[in-house]
């Protein structure tokens, strides 16, 4: 049995962690954040994501999938929203039957955190702040005070912005490469219009305008989350619509049918935060007895609503590694990083391009003839 901590309790984290408790490991799993089951959200930063079936089938490995697709709802195609004319829907299948899920990060988080509260010891409130790779001693942040703790193996599931990763820059262990896109997001809601959904829900609706863009996904509570992708600076951009009367404008000019389905389209965009997007690119992600997994080792931009996919998809990849080297943990790091790495490059790169594609080609006539894609 290895003694692993696990340093980050969103999705990559948490079902890393119960599959190695699967697998008899002791585990520990820190989380900065307080228990967000007993929570409320952050405004504007619900996140709804698109899970598909590369994420669906590391959630089967620890029998999570159908618990998680109660909370989802399937989503068949693409609606296209034009300035004017009529709504265009694209199929993701020939047939019509296959279909991507629209989930709530949070509620995707809650159920993996309940998976692995039963198989592990989850600290809340512990927010790394030191690491040596070397001996895996590590120093946490938390309300009592500073606390160590120390594993035969670190792993870094601490998103984007990751202190596992600083730590092993801080080390000469990584190099790392931001690359921040000029373009935010913010969150803006369309809600249940007559205890009905407002649009159709079994479709990831996409207003594709060139310079901006935005999407909505279905909730459960048969409201919308909608994403608008803009520019952080310049003319045309977020800071650029500063009283209500501008935003009112904006979106009756670019997005007419939305402000009918968005009564508080003004307060949303007043009061909601503008995120950020962007690629993290790693030359290792691990030295000595840390590892970096999902987001904290490549971040990628959202718009092949791949990022969590491909996080869940890192533990199966990790997973079979540890099948092939006999559960050898000093073979298994390198491996899983030499198996793993093109597929995260490649997607990373995919992402970006379809920002394009999603802004502009969507609504061409020549996409419409041929070339479709699996995702959003
Ligand atoms: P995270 O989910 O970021 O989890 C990291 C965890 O580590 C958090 O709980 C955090 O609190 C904790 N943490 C951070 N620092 C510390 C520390 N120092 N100590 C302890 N704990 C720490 N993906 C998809 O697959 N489909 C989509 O449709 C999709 N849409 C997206 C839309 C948007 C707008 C965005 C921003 C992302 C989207 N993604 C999507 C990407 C997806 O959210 C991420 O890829 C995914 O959350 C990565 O999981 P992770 O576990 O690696 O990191």
């Amino acid at each position: 049995m290895t003694e692993i901590a696990v340093v980050g309790g969103g999705l990559s984290g948490c079902l890393l962690a119960c599959v190695l408790a699967q697998r008899g490991e002791k585990v520990v799993l820190y989380e900065r954040r307080a228990d967000p089951r007993e929570g409320t959200a952050e405004r504007g930063r619900s996140i709804n994501l698109a899970l598909s079936e590369r994420g669906l089938n590391a959630l089967r490995r620890v029998g999570l999938a159908e618990r998680v697709l109660t909370d989802a709802l399937p989503m068949r195609g693409r609606m296209i929203h034009p300035v004017a004319g009529d709504l265009d829907f694209q199929s993701y299948s020939a047939d019509g039957t296959r279909a991507i899920n629209s989930i709530s990060r949070g509620a995707l988080n809650n159920v993996l955190l309940d998976a692995a509260a039963k198989a592990v010891d989850i600290r809340f409130e512990h927010r790394l702040t030191g690491l040596d790779p070397g001996s895996g001693e590590m120093v946490f942040d938390t309300p009592g005070g500073p606390a160590r703790g120390r594993a035969e193996l670190v792993f870094g599931a601490d998103g984007a912005g990751s202190a596992v990763r600083g730590e092993l820059l801080r080390h000469d262990a990584t190099a790392e490469t931001l690359d921040f896109l000029d373009y935010g997001y913010k969150e803006l809601t369309i809600p249940a219009r007559d205890g009905e959904f407002a649009l159709d829900p079994g479709a990831l609706h996409i207003w594709p305008r060139g310079r901006s863009m935005m999407i909505a996904l279905p909730n459960p509570d048969k409201s919308f989350t909608c994403t608008l992708f803009w520019p952080n600076s310049g003319t045309g951009a977020f800071a650029s619509l500063s009283s209500p009367a501008a935003i009112e404008r904006f979106f009756a000019d670019v997005y007419p049918d939305v402000p009918p389905l968005a009564p508080d389209l003004v307060s949303d965009y007043q009061h909601n935060p503008v995120g950020l997007l962007g690629t993290v690119r790693c030359t290792s992600w691990h030295s000595g007895r840390a590892c970096l997994i999902g987001d904290a080792a490549h971040a990628i931009v959202p718009f092949y609503g791949q990022g969590a996919n491909c996080a869940f998809e890192d533990v199966v990849v990790l997973d079979e590694c540890l099948r092939r080297t006999g559960g050898d943990w000093t073979a298994t790091l390198p491996l899983f990083e030499s198996s793993r790495r093109a597929d995260t490059e490649a997607i990373a790169r995919m992402a970006l391009a379809n920002f394009i594609e999603m802004r502009d080609k969507v609504a061409s006539p020549l996409f419409r003839l041929g070339q479709r894609v699996e995702h959003t």
